[in-house]
């Protein structure tokens, strides 16, 4: 396999190229400041960006560990991802996957696709895949869908999550027919990556108001990041319209340490406290899951528990658990 991930450098920093997607370039038309100024910072390239920090790596999730082949990673033992492509939409500057991101263009090839149906079809415990990327929009339609309709024809059981950037960088591309496409695969889900109220323009309305009309369940990926979406109410403002738009909020992300990311990152702290501010102004439904890909490939950490750790007065197998309710008061849970 020429484009094998693991082939290229580790050390390879060279800088992401700039991609401003249509209909992105509208929305920042279309915000005010300091909105405009949240958009922009998360696709135009900046000098920070050459300058590496101490802990950042080209694989900063461990991902190269888990691979089974060239871009099927299976780290977890019930779901998959595929790195369909390294092409995106439009290249975020705080991407984790930055150094495989815009190196290999291309769809996988048509050889590891197979190979990876095959590993589908003989591994039945792997109930979920994800196809990733880069993103998977930019394959074009016809490979696309030959490939999700080779999965589904492998397991017609699999869940199919779709990951990608392409309702807020390229709401064009849902039209009917690609939408009706998508519904003949079910189950499957879309995962939106949405980082701010203002990427959530009328097209992007349009486009999650169309999934959701459909019947397509969608669950989105939000990135913490500094000047861009680092206050609380910005965050709340952000997962309360989704869930009207009938888009349950996931995850919300501690950014990854990829090399020259470090201006994007929020202390852990801060994060801690942003996200226990949330809890405060969201309900149950709006609030997503604050987590951490533990560098070196130690999976998906939630960071929610430790954010209410200090709300914790007593845990232990006598007592059980003690905790100051949101009234400040001491309640508590036996331990039996
Ligand atoms: C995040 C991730 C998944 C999916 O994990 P969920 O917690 O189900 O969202 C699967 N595989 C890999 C390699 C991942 O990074």
């Amino acid at each position: 396999m020429a484009d094998d991930w693991r082939s290229i450098s580790p050390g390879d920093t060279r800088p992401l190229p700039c991609l401003l997607p249509p209909a992105y370039a509208q929305l920042i038309r279309d915000a005010e400041e300091p909105e405009a100024q949240a958009l922009r910072r998360q696709v135009l390239p900046s000098d920070d960006e050459a300058s590496f920090s101490a802990g950042e790596s080209s694989d900063p999730l461990g991902e190269a560990r888990y691979l089974v082949t060239p871009h099927l990673v299976h780290q977890y033992s019930n779901r998959v991802l595929v790195l369909t492509t390294g092409a995106c939409l439009g290249y975020c500057r705080y991407c984790f996957r930055k150094s495989f991101t815009a190196r290999t263009e291309g769809f996988i090839e048509a050889e590891e696709r197979e190979k990876i149906c095959a590993y589908l079809k003989k591994t039945p415990n792997v109930q979920e895949i994800l196809i990733s990327g880069g993103d998977p929009l930019t394959v074009p339609p016809d490979e696309l869908f030959e490939f999700l309709n080779a999965i589904r024809h492998a397991r017609p059981d699999i869940l199919i999550r779709l990951c990608t950037r392409g309702p807020v960088f390229a709401p064009e591309l849902f039209t009917k027919e690609f939408i009706a496409r998508l519904r003949s695969l079910r189950p499957l889900w879309v995962i939106p990556h949405i980082n701010h109220p203002a990427e959530l323009g009328p097209a992007q309305i349009a486009c999650f108001t169309a999934l959701s009309e459909a019947g397509i369940p969608q669950q989105s990926q939000t990135v913490l990041l500094r000047g861009v979406n680092d206050i609380p109410e910005t965050l709340a403002c952000l997962f309360h319209r989704l869930v009207c738009l009938g888009v349950k909020p996931g995850y919300l992300f501690q950014c990854d340490l990829a090399p020259g990311t470090a201006g994007f990152r929020v202390p852990l702290q801060d994060g801690l406290r942003i996200w226990n501010r949330l809890r405060e102004l969201l309900s149950g439904l709006s609030l997503p899951q604050y987590a951490v890909d533990l560098p070196g490939g130690g999976g998906k950490f939630p960071l929610s528990v430790p954010a209410l750790s200090d709300r914790i007065d007593c845990l232990d197998t006598v007592s059980g658990l003690s905790v100051r309710g949101s009234d400040g008061k001491v309640y508590t849970y036996p331990p039996n």
